[in-house]
């Protein structure tokens, strides 16, 4: 949950909780300051200067400068995110969907990526799935494979929840097959990812998944964390936890391009 006072946002971070909202209600009506709250977004806009409600910035504006660097120019990253439209993926205890929070995730990092000068190519950009409607599992995974492909991209992320019947599983792992620079941006991304988010490192490691198999370029699958673990669903579901993820993940490519 983020909290913006008069336009600027309070170094602050906190999970959005009841408590601190209704606190910060019944002192905004004390004071007689305006106060609106963006649920969609987890934000808290604060007037301080009249009782009546800000109006809520756009987003663009609250996050950082259009062009933070120009490093990764010249770089072209395709960008995966796991399921879409009829596949949901993993649901997790309270309802919370894989496909979500790994489009969120992934536009985030897209755009961390393109403030740095990158090419960014999506295999979705909406809640859909991306070969057509209803399409079959290979049919999906196969659509993703060629759209990475027919880019030319020069890395290729595919990003996932993890999910397991006992909800005490939990951690972060980070998914290669085998070849050596393909491995090497597992273990960047992954270690950025431990760092960041504090989740049990379950290693960068090889499999054999459709998606960085018959890929043509370095490709990694990551499993940010459990979307079955009552407290990792949070975590995937937060604004906080997928800026966090989308952070470690840019992290992560920016050290396997050495830039
Ligand atoms: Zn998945």
């Amino acid at each position: 949950m983020r909290i913006i006072i008069d336009g600027q946002r309070m170094p602050l971070q906190a999970r959005v909780s009841k408590d601190i909202l209704s606190m910060l209600k019944s002192m905004s009506k004390m004071l007689g300051w305006g106060i609106f709250y963006d649920a969609a977004k987890e934000v808290v806009y604060i007037n301080s200067k009249s009782s009546s409600p800000p109006t809520p910035i756009p987003d663009r504006q609250t996050t950082a400068e259009p062009i933070e660097s120009t490093r990764l120019l010249g770089k072209t990253v395709c960008i995966d995110p796991g399921h879409g439209g009829s596949d949901s993926g993993a649901v997790g205890p309270t309802g919370t969907m894989e496909k979500d929070n790994t489009l969120a995730i992934s536009l985030l990092l897209r755009d961390r990526l393109e403030k740095n000068g990158a090419t960014v190519l999506v295999t979705r950009d909406t809640d859909k799935d991306v070969s057509y409607a209803n399409s079959s599992a290979d049919e999906e995974l196969g659509a993703r494979v060629d759209i990475a492909n027919e880019s030319a991209a020069d890395i290729f992320v595919s990003i996932h929840n993890d999910a397991f019947t006992n909800p005490s599983a939990a951690g972060t792992t980070t998914f290669h097959y085998g070849d050596a620079e393909s491995a090497r941006l597992a273990g960047h991304v992954q270690k950025c990812l431990i760092d960041e988010l504090g989740t049990r490192d379950r290693g960068s490691r090889f499999a054999s998944f459709y998606v960085i198999r018959y890929t043509d370029m370095p490709a990694i699958l990551v499993e940010v964390a459990f979307i079955s673990n009552p407290e990792e669903e949070l975590l995937l579901a937060s604004v906080d936890g997928r800026y966090k993820a989308a952070e470690s993940i840019f992290a992560g490519i920016v050290k396997f391009f050495k830039v």
